[in-house]
């Protein structure tokens, strides 16, 4: 079993891309006349979310949307290869998103750029035909039908094209990488903060996301979490410690090796977390270092401005 039932119409399941559990999630959502699947993960582990469906009685012909948060090839990067699977899906994605998806080669090389091995081992990023993706906008709904509808919310900032999801009927946010990365294990969050990172736009992202005040969060990484309004103040806060680290070290020319032990020394949820990124690769390379550049590039910008 790698499905958890989370409501009376929400699904989680365990996409555990290259076997890491508990890391990337997709959730399936179903009203009663129309079910979509929210986060495709990455193309490696398109099995593993088809035999989900089939865990939760879902046929892959009854699924209508496929709603990606933004493009990174861990949350969108499996779309092509899961659309060949579903005949009657759309691909939900922001309009600075589609053109990558339609025509994915950029984003291919850009990830085997940027990640290396890592997007090697998520697999090739394969295209969507451009009459089955519908771009969203803020606000945007979709009515599954009953008590589900699904409001769109342009949430910039961990990227240009990104986007969360309201479901009205459980009061939950899908937030993509909008509101960090969260470690069910550790009760740790960490900042998802890739270069081209963007601070301002990123926290008044999560402002709008407070303002629906949301029950819960689900995150990509990983999983449901209660009293989201709380956890979204939590994670501003943790934005507000890094950058005051970050500006400071940048101001004094520290290299971004001395900055990423800055970090894991001053702020208390990544010290927590200092012996579980050590074991994981992907999480040391892919997602540590990666931030703290982020952080680095955004801040040096602010000071050649
Ligand atoms: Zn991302």
């Amino acid at each position: 079993m790698h499905t958890k039932k989370l409501s009376n119409h929400l699904y989680i399941i365990d996409l555990k891309p290259t076997g890491v559990e508990n890391f990337i999630a997709s959730y399936v959502l179903k009203g009663e006349k129309a079910t979509a699947i929210i986060e495709t993960g990455p193309t490696c582990s398109i099995p593993n979310l088809l035999s989900g469906l089939i865990e939760i009685g879902v046929r892959n012909e009854d699924v209508d949307y496929v709603m990606v948060s933004h493009i990174h090839i861990d949350h969108g990067g499996g779309a092509g290869t899961l659309m060949k699977h579903l005949p009657n899906a759309k691909l939900v994605v922001h309009v600075r998103g589609a053109p990558h998806i339609i025509s994915p080669e950029k984003l291919w090389e850009q990830s085997k750029l940027v990640l290396g091995e890592v997007a090697i081992a998520y697999g090739e990023i394969e295209s969507v035909p451009e009459k089955r993706v519908i771009t969203a906008s803020d606000m945007t709904s979709f009515d599954l039908g009953g008590s589900v509808q699904v409001k769109v919310l342009e949430t910039l900032g961990h990227a240009s094209h990104h986007l969360a999801y309201f479901d009205s009927d459980s009061q939950g946010i899908f937030q993509g990488d909008a509101a960090g990365i969260y470690f069910p294990q550790l009760n740790v969050t960490i900042p998802t903060a890739p270069a081209p990172f963007n601070l301002e736009m990123t926290l008044a992202s999560l402002e709008k996301l407070a303002q629906l005040q949301p029950k819960r969060l689900y995150y990509t990484h990983y999983g449901s979490v209660e009293n989201g309004v709380e956890r979204l103040k939590r994670y501003e806060a943790q934005l507000h410690l890094w950058a005051s680290v970050v500006s400071e070290a940048v101001k004094r020319g520290d290299t971004i090796e001395s900055v990423h032990e800055q970090i894991l020394q001053k702020d208390p949820q990544m010290k927590a977390a200092i012996d579980f990124i050590n074991r994981h690769l992907v999480i040391r390379k892919g997602v540590v270092m990666q931030n703290v550049h982020g952080y680095v590039e955004y801040f040096k910008r602010k000071l050649l401005a």
